[in-house]
């Protein structure tokens, strides 16, 4: 099949309540959606999300790397799901004047990878076969007071979470992690997000007094990909460190276990350019022995919702797995059901053709801020 027109639509769907970390304090999702149409009459849905503070991205330059990079290449190509591998590669962008459009490509990407799918009445379960009976999920807290990260701590321990991560800054981190171990009690796995909020110093002292609260893990302690002192803080402390903003490539996974800098990468896909990248670095992981976990974009819509699901039972084997908030988060998803995750968290197996959500074509008119038709 081809490739006959390509949609963009930026949304901003409101969230339920507003969302805070130490770079962006967010109120609504600001995902980017491609639609892709088929000359055998399948449609297609994929999703980007644009954060100039990770990838450098914003929704206009998803919209611009889109028209006149991403659409030449795949316009009136055929498309088969038995060769999507092949088409995944070939859009892997090319890191020229060290741009990255990762989360344009993970848009069109998984935007063909539904088509095709559909076009072929398979699922991405057909193509990436679940290891796991259910996925687990996360809950992360968003920044605040230690009062605040107490009262939704306590909410996470009455759905049954079993792994939480708190999203924490310099001044009040330590005081937010004791009040998270108080409410969660001591089954609960921790790990901490500083979003390369802390100095090397600052980073040594709060891992240190962190210790006693049993944190698994701490993610991007430092100013992303000074590789030194993040090798430097890894010999300073015991707990494990998480790249996660230092960490767009294969190149940037390679830097790290050059200088001996991590012990785990965050992967994302929309962060990483989708599911073809993301499979490469989890490969390179494995390899080097770095865990991992599958994280996801605050306020990701059904569409990677899904996907990440999919893509999370797949691989089978990281360590924690976050995303699947849908209308925990979002006021509406963009999808007949949202694939959110319940008690436990606990996500159920997604199954039908495509990415196996029914998107709602008037969602995505009701919340799109900028639309955007491509044609051959
Ligand atoms: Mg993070």
């Amino acid at each position: 099949m081809k490739i006959i027109k390509l949609s963009i639509d930026a949304l901003e769907i409101p969230f339920i309540e507003r969302f805070r970390h130490s770079l962006k304090d967010r109120t609504f999702s600001d995902s980017v959606i491609v639609r892709v149409e088929t000359d055998t009459g399948h449609v297609g849905y994929g999703e980007g999300v644009p954060r100039p503070y990770v990838t450098g991205e914003t929704v206009h330059s998803v919209v611009q790397h889109i028209t006149g990079v991403l659409w030449p290449q795949i316009s009136n190509e055929m498309i088969h799901s038995r060769s999507i591998v092949e088409l995944l590669m070939r859009l892997v962008p090319l890191s020229n004047l060290g741009e990255n459009h990762n989360a344009a490509r993970c848009a069109v990407e998984t935007a063909l990878i539904d088509a095709s799918l559909k076009g072929d009445a398979i699922g991405l379960h057909d193509i990436l076969p679940a290891r796991l009976p259910f996925v687990t999920y996360s809950g992360v807290i968003t920044a605040g007071s230690p009062k605040s990260v107490y009262k939704r701590a306590s909410q996470l321990k009455r759905i049954a979470l079993n792994h939480v991560k708190i999203k924490v800054g310099v001044h009040n981190a330590i005081e937010c992690v004791a009040a998270a171990r108080e409410a969660l009690g001591e089954q609960v796995v921790i790990r901490v997000d500083a979003n390369s909020s802390w100095s090397l110093k600052e980073a040594i002292e709060i891992l240190h007094a962190l210790n006693r609260y049993r944190v698994s893990s701490c993610e991007e302690p430092l100013p992303a990909r000074e590789w030194k002192q993040l090798a430097m803080l890894r010999q300073a402390t015991s707990i494990p460190l998480m790249a996660d903003e230092s960490l767009l490539s294969i190149e940037d996974a390679q830097s790290m276990v050059d200088h001996q800098a991590i012990d785990l990468f965050n992967i994302r896909l929309s962060k990483c350019g989708g599911i073809g990248p993301s499979l490469r670095i989890i490969d390179f992981a494995r390899k080097n022995n770095i865990g991992y976990q599958i994280g996801a974009h605050v306020g990701e819509t059904a569409i990677l919702s899904s996907i990440g699901r999919h893509f999370a039972a797949y691989v089978g084997d990281a360590q924690f797995v976050e995303g699947s908030y849908g209308t925990l988060l979002l006021t509406e998803d963009i999808a007949r059901t949202s694939p959110r995750f319940g008690h436990k968290g606990v996500g159920r197996l997604i199954k039908g053709h495509g990415i196996g959500v029914k998107i709602l074509e008037e969602r995505i008119i009701k919340y799109s801020v900028l639309h955007l038709d491509l044609m051959p």
